[in-house]
């Protein structure tokens, strides 16, 4: 492998406060080196000038569908993807068929993953088997194969007294039990947000509460057993305040928000969007700027994508029949730059959210670029404006209500263990 040399960028690498510019020295798959005029004979280097240069971004939750959905995406396309979004690392949650909540189908994506990943996989397993909500997975043998942590996502675990259990044998194993928050009795039916726009199309709504009532219930279970609890994708408001209270008293929470949810409301889904829908519903502008409020205090410590690809078939039909899911790697960055170029985002905060924090939750050495570290690093122009082409993605998911949109802020390269596995 060649030495490469990245050039004059603006290095932003949170994990140790670092926001200047420089030079990063690349060498046998690691960062051998970071500061100013740095040279090596026979590297390769690459102007950076104007872009920023940060680590490898890392999403703890997305869907490569893979086993039993290829037709939507598979652990190649996903990756390819999520390479063109600027992501080094992704976690694929287990709701495949079957459902990964055992050791051979931990080994299988593993598998999979090393012969046909352009990124590092990180697999998650169920907590409980075929997610079904009644007995435990296996999670100590899927810990020991490597899962990052356990969920069921895309169900909520319904019976309190399961999670419970599940938050105890996580324990000793010291990974986190990520749920999706939402109580299936209250959210029964929905397929939008609740309120003038589910009356005005005549479509069911889902309340605010349906995921409120599911997150102050784990937050309660995880102060009672001190187990690790990660809440994926919040989104509303009240979600935010509780875990904020949470975290006063101590309590192991952590908690994810989506690009989506961050910069879309309820509106997107006017004219029966079927792009536009996704679980947890997009929310209303209140709910958005709580969210990012949460971003800038710490409540919310990291944004992910829930990444969800599906075919043109799963949304092209009613909407109340259409699939949950928007296809967000490679719209990601774009998307939260839009945050950052109208002054409700710090640009180091939102690097800090899809790198060094990610990293902690994992409790990784990625997601920073200090010497000796994987070289996983991403490369982006903050002012580069582009236009979202849907059938141009990598992603088998063209499910984005973005097509056809401008963003600005683009990956120019993406670097994954010293090589470059996305270059505009
Ligand atoms: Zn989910």
């Amino acid at each position: 492998m060649k030495d490469m040399i990245i050039k004059g960028g603006r290095i932003i690498d949170s994990a140790r406060n670092m926001d200047k510019v420089g030079d990063i020295w690349i060498s046998d798959g690691l960062i051998k080196s970071i500061g100013k005029d740095v040279s090596a004979p026979n590297a390769e280097v690459i102007d950076a000038k104007g872009k920023v240069v940060c680590p490898g971004f890392i999403d703890l939750h997305c869907h490569l569908r893979q086993p039993g959905f290829e037709q939507k995406e598979t652990i190649a396309t996903g990756t390819k993807a999520a390479a063109r979004g600027g992501f080094t690392t992704v976690c694929c949650m287990p709701n495949t068929n079957p459902p990964i909540d055992n050791l051979p189908l931990v080994e299988y994506v593993k598998s999979v993953a090393e012969k046909e990943a352009v990124v590092r996989v990180l697999p998650i397993g169920c907590i409980t088997r075929g997610r079904k909500g009644e007995e435990l997975a296996d999670m100590t043998e899927m810990a020991q194969a490597g899962v990052i942590g356990f969920s069921d996502d895309g169900s909520y675990v319904k019976n309190a007294r399961m999670m419970r259990r599940a938050m105890e044998y996580s324990l000793p194993l010291g990974l986190p039990i990520i749920e999706h928050c939402e109580d299936p009795e209250l959210a029964v039916d929905g397929v939008m947000n609740e309120g003038i726009i589910a009356t005005r199309l005549g479509l069911c709504g889902i309340p605010n509460a349906a995921e409120e009532v599911a997150v102050a219930r784990d937050i309660i279970l995880a102060e009672l057993t001190g187990a690790r609890l990660h809440i994926a994708h919040v989104s509303t408001r009240g979600s935010v305040e509780l875990i904020r209270q949470a975290k006063k008293r101590s309590v192991k929470v952590t908690a994810e928000v989506t690009p989506h949810h961050l910069t879309m409301t309820e509106e997107k889904v006017l004219g029966y969007n079927t792009n536009a829908k996704v679980n947890p519903p997009l929310r209303t502008q209140k709910d958005i700027d709580a969210l990012i409020a949460g971003l800038k205090d710490g409540t919310i410590d990291i944004i992910a994508t829930d990444h969800a690809p599906h075919t043109v078939n799963d949304k092209l039909c009613e909407f109340g029949m259409a699939a949950s899911g928007i296809s967000g790697l490679e719209t990601a960055l774009g998307s939260l730059m839009g945050l950052v170029h109208a002054g409700k985002l710090l640009l180091p905060l939102m690097v800090a959210k899809l790198t060094s924090e990610p990293s902690k939750i994992l409790e990784s050495k990625f997601g920073t670029l200090a010497v000796g570290s994987p070289a996983d690093v991403t490369i982006f122009d903050p002012d580069a404006d582009w236009t979202v082409e849907a059938e141009k993605f990598a992603s088998k998911g063209k499910n984005t209500s973005l097509d056809g949109e401008k963003l600005k802020g683009k990956v120019m390269m993406t670097i994954y263990g010293g090589k470059v596995v996305h270059k505009e």
